[in-house]
Formats: C-alpha cells, sequence, structure tokens
C-alpha cells in the first residue's frame, strides 16, 4: 500500500510502497477512501509542538474508509462499513476524564496520525471503539473534514455555552472555521468572521457571516467592540497575534476559546482587564465521539456544508504549501480512490 510518510521533521514527505498493516485485537483495517489535510499536520509534519511524534510517521487523523478486516474481538463493525478515524485514536476508558465524558483529555489517549500511523495512505489501523461510523447519505469527502476540522469547532462553541443572541466571532477562516461559522449560525448567533484572505471572508459571507472583518485592514478588537463585543471568539488562526485581537474583542463576560497551536504560542492576557471584564480564556481539544456522531447527524440532515478540494495523495508537499500560503479554500482532502 501506498502513504506519505514524514522521515524527519521540516523535510518534504515522502510517499512510500508499504506492507498493508494488520489489525491488532480491538483494531480494524480501513480502506482509505479520503484523508483531510488538517494543519495539525503540518505542526506534526515540522515538530511543532513541544509533545513531538517520532518520525517515521504517516500524518492524518481526518481518513474514512471502509473496515476491510476485523481484529480479534471486534463484534460492532462489519467488513465494508464506511468508518471515520479521528485524532482520539483510542483513549483509556477508565480514568476520571474518560469516565467524566471527557475522554479527549485522558492522559492514555494515543492520536491518530501522530502516536500511531495515520490516514495519508490507503490502508490504516483504527481502534474499532474509536472509529466512527459514517452515516448513510454522508460522503466520505464530506466526512473527512468533519472529523477533525467539524467536531474540534462544534465542540469549541458547545465549550463557549453560545447562545441565540449572541455575538461569536470566527478568528481564522479555513479548515476549522468554515465549519465554526456554520455551527454558530446553527446555535443561532450572529457571526462576526475574521481572516486575511479576499477569498476566505468571501467565503464566510456565503456560509452565513453576518460580519466579516479583515485583520489586514481593520483593528479587530476594536470592529468587534463597536458590534458590543463577541460573548464568544474562538482562535482558529495560526497566530498569536489574532489570539489578542480576539481577546481584546470580547464583551464584559465574554470567553476567548483557544483552538489553533501556533508554533511556541503564547498570547499575553492583561489581568487588569481580564479581572475587571470578567473574561475567560478556555482550551478546547478536538471533541468526542458523541461530538463526532452529532457533527455526522448534523450534517446527514443537510444542515452544514463542507467546502473542500480533492486532490491525489502524491500532492501532498505541494497541498501543505498551499495551506501555509492561504492558497485553499477552506479543506483539502486526497483521493485515495479506494474502490476504484
Ligand atoms: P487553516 O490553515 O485551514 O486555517 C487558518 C486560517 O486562519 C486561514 O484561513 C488563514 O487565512 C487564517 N489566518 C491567518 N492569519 C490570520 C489572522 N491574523 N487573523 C485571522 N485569520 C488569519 O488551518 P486549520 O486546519 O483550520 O487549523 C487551524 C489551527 O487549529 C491549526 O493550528 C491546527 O493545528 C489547530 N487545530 C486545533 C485543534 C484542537 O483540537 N484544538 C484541532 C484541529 C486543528
Ligand atoms: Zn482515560
Ligand atoms: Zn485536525
Amino acid at each position: 500500500m501506498k502513504a506519505a510518510v514524514v522521515r524527519a521533521f521540516g523535510e518534504p514527505l515522502v510517499i512510500e510502497e508499504r506492507p498493508d498493516p494488520v489489525p491488532g485485537p480491538g483494531q480494524v483495517r480501513v480502506r482509505v477512501e479520503a484523508s483531510g489535510l488538517c494543519h495539525t499536520d503540518i505542526h506534526a509534519a515540522h515538530g511543532d509542538w513541544p509533545v513531538k511524534p517520532s518520525p517515521p510517521f504517516v500524518p492524518g487523523h481526518e481518513g474514512v474508509g471502509l473496515v476491510e478486516e476485523l481484529g480479534e474481538g471486534v463484534t460492532h463493525l462489519s467488513i465494508g462499513q464506511r468508518v471515520a478515524v479521528p485524532w482520539l485514536g483510542r483513549a483509556c476508558g477508565r480514568c476520571e476524564h474518560c469516565l467524566s465524558g471527557w475522554e479527549t483529555l485522558c492522559e492514555q489517549q494515543i492520536n491518530t496520525g501522530y502516536g500511531c500511523d495515520g490516514g495519508y495512505a490507503e490502508k490504516m489501523l483504527a481502534w474499532a471503539d474509536f472509529a466512527q461510523p459514517v452515516p448513510d447519505g454522508v460522503t466520505p469527502f464530506d466526512a473527512a473534514p468533519l472529523t477533525c476540522a467539524g467536531v474540534t469547532t462544534y465542540k469549541a462553541l458547545k465549550v463557549a455555552d453560545v447562545r441565540p443572541a449572541q455575538l461569536v466571532a470566527v478568528s481564522g477562516v479555513g479548515g476549522l472555521g468554515h465549519l465554526a461559522v456554520q455551527y454558530a449560525k446553527i446555535a443561532g448567533a450572529t457571526v462576526a468572521a475574521v481572516d486575511v484572505t479576499d477569498d476566505k471572508l468571501e467565503l464566510a459571507r456565503e456560509l452565513g457571516a453576518d460580519i466579516v472583518i479583515d485583520a489586514r485592514k481593520e483593528d479587530v478588537g476594536a470592529t468587534l467592540k463597536q458590534h458590543g463585543g463577541a460573548h464568544a471568539a474562538i482562535a482558529l488562526a495560526v497566530d498569536e497575534a489574532a489570539f489578542a485581537a480576539a481577546n481584546a474583542g470580547l464583551r464584559r463576560g465574554g470567553k476567548l476559546v483557544m483552538v489553533a497551536l501556533p508554533a511556541h504560542g503564547t498570547v499575553p492576557v492583561p489581568i487588569f482587564d481580564t479581572v475587571l471584564n470578567g473574561t475567560s480564556v478556555i482550551g478546547s481539544i478536538v471533541g468526542t465521539r458523541q461530538d463526532l456522531a452529532e457533527v455526522f447527524q448534523l450534517h446527514a440532515a443537510g444542515r452544514t456544508k463542507v467546502i473542500y478540494e480533492t486532490r491525489p495523495l502524491e500532492t501532498v508537499n505541494d497541498s501543505i504549501h498551499a495551506v501555509l500560503h492561504g492558497q485553499v479554500k477552506a479543506r483539502i482532502v486526497f483521493d485515495l480512490g479506494a474502490g476504484r
């Protein structure tokens, strides 16, 4: 099988032929149909974060495909069933986080495309208990971006406890942001979308944003304040300055939800303003299996639209370049050609 492999941080990925992986107990092998390129995969390939993967590894945590082999003990999935393999590859199922519905905080978790090989491949392994069945009527190409970009932003809006009549700022309308705009609208909020490219601002408008703010030309914090200030600002831009700008645009009692993960990122949070204005800073990491089930359910009901372009896996290095230079409308999804 073909896979795109990170051999060393910061080097181009290499397309390799590898033997098909063999599922162990509790695992399944998936013949990948579609695999999204999340900006996290770029951080992984660059070794951007304090906790690093170990090259060689196959990135990708938006892999969607058909189960083709069941490991020992797997009874609830069947051959030919379509599943999505998210970032949360597995969690322990026994710790306080797992038992309280916060499996995404499990300290024993293994992350797909980071702690084990991921979806930039024709075949991949998944732990059956964490492989999410994809409902009929959701295509693999739509399911792929929903598997990380979708579930992550859906969860970010949940932790912000967004309600109708609130103003939500979505900072960064990329893969994650284009779905965040839609979930905020579904929650009934007024949405202010912030980006630095004309295409993304136009896309935000098409997807229902009420206000668009061009961070190249406008003071984001001041503009949000002119609209009364944001009840929640969802920070999705890979840029520290954008976090500070979003924080400055909160209204009293507002919440900054940190989602993007710029390398070595730190943000100055002014103590006086935070205390006097009663604002919060919250970190939000992907979402649970239940969150992903809800994301798929909303999509199957026709309530969200996934914007993507398909490319062959061989374009992986050019595709990464395109994401880094803002030349992608929302998401790139690799077409692995399963079933053809
Ligand atoms: P992306 O590259 O598709 O989108 C980023 C967007 O931010 C682009 O549209 C870009 O034009 C815009 N942008 C850049 N500078 C900006 C600025 N100053 N102000 C406003 N917008 C600006 O990336 P993505 O795949 O959506 O991922 C975004 C980030 O989220 C990455 O750091 C990724 O690692 C992280 N992420 C976090 C989680 C989590 O669970 N916390 C999950 C997935 C991704
Ligand atoms: Zn656990
Ligand atoms: Zn991701």
